[in-house]
């Protein structure tokens, strides 16, 4: 086993990584940049190197940096995480030439999987079923608008080199292909610097359904059931639960056997994900792998029991899964809110700024991984995510009912958070009777930015946070009073303080 492993990521992520190297004995080492000199992972680090200035593109992304930063703390592996360089062939490969293992897929897999066409073309040939489209990028607009006219309106745009829900665009008549092509290849050339297109035919009102997979280099090749993630904004998940309402232990063994076909047809190792759309037949169809670990992975952790990061960590150093396919039992339910530091009425803009108090909740059945305290910065550079939280419960109800506790629990202030709509998300019927889809946020959205009713709980803690500003208030007020009253801007300056309190 590994006696030490450099993160190469950070937020709560990367402290979620050290958790369990701290449980197998494995000392850590985070990597930071200038603006994370004083951030939570570092402070949980065995080990810390500083990588550059706050723009990821001259920190955390820089190859030769963290593999250096690797070698000098005496690490055999290097885990990235998810983001940044976690789904990148180039520093997979680059990281095994150093000496040092990369904790995830084979370089060959990341980079056949990371291009959607290709994997489209390779699981057709697996015979898993795929999203209709087309199987190799678009040549320019005149081929895009043949394509299109012969698969039939709606049609989704979608860059080949895509993720994180970004260079995609819904194409629902012909008068509008000619400008959403544009946008599409602009975004997917800032993004990805890779501005191929490629077609699928966009499915009305889906789920979002994946099975989480992992595979050691013994050949075993296992499923830990699904995920539902129908619950997002701009195509990307806010609420993810485990199991999905909809799929019965039938289902499941079907969207398990696609997703292990799926993953050993790309000779996959280590923790994948395999992503499918459900139609409101209960049809489902391959839409794209995740070759790392998931965001939403723990809520199968709560379900199943198993440990993902230390099952990858012991693949990684050629060790065998410790559980085999017939092992595995689905236990409750699970579901993840993810605490994004935004706007949700002002379309999810990230809201920058300090944390000024921060309170997390807990009790039966509460999770909470996060990556961001009291008095910490989300700033421009990065991700917004503060955490997440999860509920388990003995069934789907007991889960909802405990997170909208949890969430009446979570006190954040200073920045805005996605809180009061994942309340409304949780008291919401349709929600509660998983007649959900990949729409519901917008389709609901009115009902959804209504303020949720004030609780007592919250009444209490915001009158202690009260008082606290007061008790700060009447200090100032009596400085101000108490200063010498010699100099006018001094005298101004306390005027205008008097005047504040
Ligand atoms: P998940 O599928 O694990 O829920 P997301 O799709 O929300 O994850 O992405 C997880 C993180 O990785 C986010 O920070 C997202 O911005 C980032 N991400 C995912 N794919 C890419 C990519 N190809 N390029 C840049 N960032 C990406
Ligand atoms: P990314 O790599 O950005 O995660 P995905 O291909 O996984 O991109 O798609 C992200 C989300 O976009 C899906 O969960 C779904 O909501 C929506 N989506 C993608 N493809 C389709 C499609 N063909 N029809 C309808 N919705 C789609
Ligand atoms: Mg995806």
């Amino acid at each position: 086993m590994f006696s030490t492993i450099l993160v190469a990521n950070r937020g709560e992520i990367a402290i979620r990584i050290m958790r369990a190297c701290r449980e197998m004995g494995i000392k850590s080492v985070a990597v930071f940049s200038e603006a994370d000199a004083k951030a939570q992972h570092v402070r949980y680090a065995d080990q810390t190197f500083l990588l550059g200035p706050a723009p990821a593109a001259e920190s955390y992304l820089v190859f030769d940096k963290v593999i250096e930063a690797a070698q000098h703390a005496g690490a055999e592996a290097i885990h990235p995480g998810y983001g940044f360089l976690s789904e990148n062939p180039a520093f997979a490969r680059k990281v095994k030439r150093a000496g040092l293992v990369f904790i995830g897929p084979k370089p060959d897999t990341i980079k056949l999987l990371g291009d959607k066409t290709a994997a489209r073309k390779r699981m057709i040939e697996a015979g898993v079923p795929v999203v209709p489209g087309t199987e190799e990028p678009a040549a320019d607009l005149e081929e895009v608008r043949a394509l299109a006219r012969d698969m039939g309106y709606p049609v989704l745009l979608k860059a080949a080199a895509g993720g994180g829900g970004k260079g995609m665009r819904v194409v629902r008549e012909a008068g509008e292909l000619d400008r959403s092509y544009r946008l599409a290849r602009y975004e997917a050339a800032s993004a990805f610097s890779d501005d191929r297109i490629y077609l699928e035919k966009y499915i009305e009102r889906p789920r979002h359904i994946e099975v989480q997979v992992i595979a050691d280099t013994k050949g075993r090749t296992v499923h830990l059931g699904e995920r539902e993630c129908s619950i997002q904004r701009r195509h990307q998940k806010v609420v993810e639960e485990c199991p999905s309402a909809i799929v019965d232990e039938e289902m499941r063994e079907r969207l398990g056997q696609a997703a292990v076909k799926a993953a050993k047809s790309a000779n996959y190792l280590n923790a994948g994900t395999v992503e499918f759309l459900v139609d409101r037949e209960r049809n489902f169809y391959f839409l794209e792998v995740n070759t790392r670990l998931q965001v939403e992975h723990p809520v199968t952790e709560m379900v199943t029991g198993i440990d993902l990061v230390r099952e990858q960590i012991r693949v990684a150093a050629g060790l065998p899964l410790s559980f085999t396919q017939q092992d595995i039992s689905w236990r409750g339910s699970a579901i993840e809110c993810r605490i994004y530091a935004e706007d949700s009425a002002n379309n999810f803009m990230p809201s920058v700024g300090c944390i000024r108090s921060y309170r997390e909740p807990g009790g039966p059945g509460v999770r909470v991984d996060s990556g961001l305290a009291a008095g910490d910065e989300v700033t421009v550079y990065y991700d917004p995510l503060i955490a997440k939280l999860l509920c388990w419960g003995g069934d789907r109800d007991q889960a909802i009912a405990r997170m909208k506790r949890a969430l009446e629990e979570y006190l954040i202030t200073g920045v805005k958070t996605g809180i009061p709509l994942l309340r409304q998300v949780m008291s919401h019927e349709s929600y509660v009777d998983a007649d959900i889809s990949t729409h519901f946020i917008e389709d609901n959205m009115r009902v959804l930015l209504e303020k949720p009713a004030v609780s007592q709980y919250e009444l209490e803690t915001l009158s202690v946070l009260a008082c606290a500003f007061d008790y700060q208030a009447q200090k100032c007020r009596q400085k101000a009073l108490c200063a010498p009253r010699n100099s006018s801007w001094k005298a101004e300056k306390r005027r205008k303080a008097i005047d504040r309190f």
